[in-house]
């Protein structure tokens, strides 16, 4: 599928653009054409961490016009691993203004626009705004998601990167022509589910092989080259040193870009979509959460438990753990399930992921059951590493 270009080119380059931008130039796809829609282009990169890095170092060299760097953090020790844009003097200082300082003596003759704030869901519209295209460098889900959904909404393309250990994907989504991030992920996985690169670790080099390739598509994006990576997944394996990319199709029933979306504004809270639990329920949790294994072991011992299940009742009709009563969470924070509680017997919650669970563990903790427990990964844990046989949802 090849696109039109993104970006109409702008009026003329200058001498000294001519001479930098030589070796683009004289590549007849790029030619004079595509490097002046790279000057007229404006990008926003989400994040000057992994992926950000290299994409900033590539996309102010290639001559990107106008280049926007969103983030809030500050340059850490443990980031120059791979955050190849930051120095050693740089640890202490903003993210965005250190990287803005690295762009500007790669490449004076572009624009470079600073955003050292948090993207959320009160800017993230209004910052976007003001870009042709988005790359994604962010590292958790809850932005993730809101990127996806602010880029449908605005009708932007984006492209999106990840990277955890030796293991690297992107693709770009753009609603208009092909899927959307949600189309892939409608839902985002149980928290802890998947560990980020603080707890597993990421090899540093990956970084710029995914980077590359995002900088890579951005530039066959803006000038309408190529093959875009639309409605495609790019895998990257760098144990094996192997790519390969899967088809990846629209969803009809995407709530955000399918036949009939429900979902036509941003979510109020994309920690909560994450399945990001209050600090009652983190310390709830604590100490008192059970694996599906351990749960599977109490029950063939015949131990004394009462397993509830506190999600609703069609996902109950759809897949259950056996022998698990329903009493759904709404129940516990309205107070009426702790009358169905047995006071002899060990309480044992779940729900899909252990999001919810752990919400209502703390309702029943509070009401003095102590020993209450609930099951990590819930339902979803339990089909994987007990009943394989059960449908997933
Ligand atoms: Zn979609």
């Amino acid at each position: 599928m090849s696109l039109p270009p993104l970006v109409e080119p702008a009026a003329e380059l200058t001498v000294d653009e001519v001479r930098r931008y030589s070796r683009h130039l004289i590549i007849p796809d790029v030619g004079m054409a595509g490097q002046k829609r790279l000057k007229n282009a404006k990008v926003l990169c989400v994040g000057a961490g992994g992926l950000g890095s290299p994409a900033l170092l590539y996309l102010a060299a290639a001559g990107v016009g106008t280049l926007g760097i969103i983030d809030f953090d500050v340059v850490d020790e443990s980031n120059l691993q791979r955050q190849v844009i930051h120095g050693q003097s740089d640890v202490g200082k903003p993210k965005a203004e250190s990287a803005a300082a690295s762009v500007r003596e790669i490449n004076p003759l572009i624009d470079v626009v600073i955003h050292n704030t948090v993207l959320s869901t009160e800017n993230v519209m209004e910052v976007f705004s003001g870009y042709d295209l988005i790359l994604d460098g962010t590292d958790n889900f809850a932005t993730r998601y809101m990127v996806n959904d602010a880029a449908v909404l605005l009708g932007k393309p984006y492209v999106w990167g990840s990277i955890y250990r030796f293991d690297g994907q992107a693709s770009v989504f753009w609603a208009e022509h092909g899927p959307c991030y949600r189309c892939l992920y409608p839902e985002p996985p149980p928290p802890g589910m998947v560990p980020s690169c603080a707890e597993g670790g990421v090899l540093g080099v990956l970084c710029a092989s995914v980077g590359s390739i995002q900088v890579n598509e951005a530039i066959k994006l803006l000038t309408g080259i190529g093959d875009p990576l639309v409605g495609r997944l790019m895998i990257y394996d760098a144990l094996e040193m192997k790519y390969r990319d899967v088809k990846v199709r629209k969803d009809p029933e995407c709530v955000l870009c399918g036949k009939n979306p429900t979902q036509t504004r941003l979510l109020d809270d994309y920690e909560a979509f994450c399945g990001a639990i209050s600090d009652e329920a983190a310390e709830a949790a604590s100490g008192s959460t059970i694996t599906a294994r351990e749960l599977k072991g109490m029950m063939d011992r015949d131990e004394n438990i009462f397993v509830v299940d506190v999600r609703e009742p069609n996902e109950y009709e759809i897949v259950s753990i056996p022998g698990a009563k329903l009493i759904p969470k709404g129940e516990f924070l309205n107070g009426s399930a702790l009358e169905k509680l047995p006071q002899d017997k060990k309480i044992v919650l779940h729900c899909k992921s252990g999001a919810r669970s752990a919400e209502a563990l703390a309702v029943v903790k509070d009401a003095g059951f102590s020993d209450a427990v609930h099951v990590g990964g819930g339902v979803l844990s339990w089909i994987k590493t007990v009943d394989p046989s059960l449908p997933e949802y």
